[in-house]
């Protein structure tokens, strides 16, 4: 059993669905108080009017990551709203399919600039008042895709998601002394709006190459992200934790095949 974060405050960039949504009404229902954020603030405040009508505490703002003022909002609000900041999960990101020899310079700066300069820009932004609270915690949402693997029409996500691990291991040691601990979960596929926007071929196919023939839920990524933000992890900094099934073991097709499933 963990400790309790109870009344700690959350900023979850991305909030509004998928995986960002499944952190929120998670650290919710413990009690903690949530601050969601997204573009489109209508959708950022029906997940956080979902939340309350749960019985949950939380409240939407409309920030674009890629942006380093309305980032410093963000932190802002959440001050205002709540006191402080314990915990920012980074999870806001996009991944739209384009071949590399077909990329344009503005598609390739359009998931850099969400992904990985969007999540350096949040980190910036809530360290002052993460290291203020004296344990502060930021759990980034990386992926399997650039880190470990690799799949035709994503070099563009797949730079920004394995460049997440390289900003966290040297934020890892300038945030220590704060004592802040930065961590990152790499999902596998995890069934969102975002996945489901890539088609059922889509899933249906990657979900015969996961060994527990499944997609992921959001609530096996917000139970990670869980952990990372306890108090019990404080000794883990510039980690990962992959959350696929299984995705990433098989060595071959023939090894799926092979399984007794
Ligand atoms: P999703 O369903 O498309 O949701 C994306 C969320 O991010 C939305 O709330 C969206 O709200 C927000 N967002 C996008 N661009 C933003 C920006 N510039 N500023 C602020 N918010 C922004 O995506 P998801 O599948 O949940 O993915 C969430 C994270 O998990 C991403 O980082 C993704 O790379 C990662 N991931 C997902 C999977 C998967 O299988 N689903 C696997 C590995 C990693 P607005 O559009 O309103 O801004």
């Amino acid at each position: 059993m963990l400790t309790s974060i109870a009344g700690r405050s959350v900023i979850v960039t991305g909030g509004s669905r998928g995986i960002g949504r499944g952190m929120a009404r998670v650290f919710a229902a413990k009690g903690a108080q949530v601050l969601v954020v997204g573009r489109d603030l209508a959708q950022a405040e029906a997940t956080a009017a979902a939340i309350r009508a749960e019985g949950g505490h939380a409240s939407s703002f409309a920030a674009d990551v890629g942006d380093a003022e309305d980032v410093e909002r963000m932190a802002a609000a959440a001050l205002e709203r709540h006191g402080g900041i314990d915990i920012l999960c980074a999870n806001a990101g996009v991944f739209p399919a384009a071949r590399m020899m077909e990329m344009t310079l503005a598609q390739w700066n359009e998931v850099l600039s969400t992904n990985l300069a969007g999540a350096f820009l949040s980190v910036r932004a809530c360290v002052p008042a993460l290291a203020s609270c004296g344990r502060g915690r930021i759990v980034l949402t990386s992926s399997i895709t650039g880190p470990i693997t690799g799949y035709p029409g994503w070099t563009h996500y797949a730079a920004s998601k394995a460049g997440q691990l390289g900003f966290m291991r040297t934020a890892a040691l300038e945030l220590t002394p704060l004592g802040v601990t930065i961590n990152a979960v790499l999902p596998g596929n995890v069934r969102t709006e975002g996945l489901d926007e890539l088609g059922e071929a889509y899933a249906a196919k990657m979900t015969a190459s996961i060994p527990q023939a499944r997609l992921g839920s959001v609530e096996d990524i917000a139970y990670a992200a869980l952990f990372f933000a306890s108090d019990e992890a404080g000794y883990i900094t510039g980690q990962t934790l992959v959350i696929d099934g299984g995705q990433v073991l098989p060595e071959s097709l023939m090894a799926i095949q092979d399984m007794d499933r």
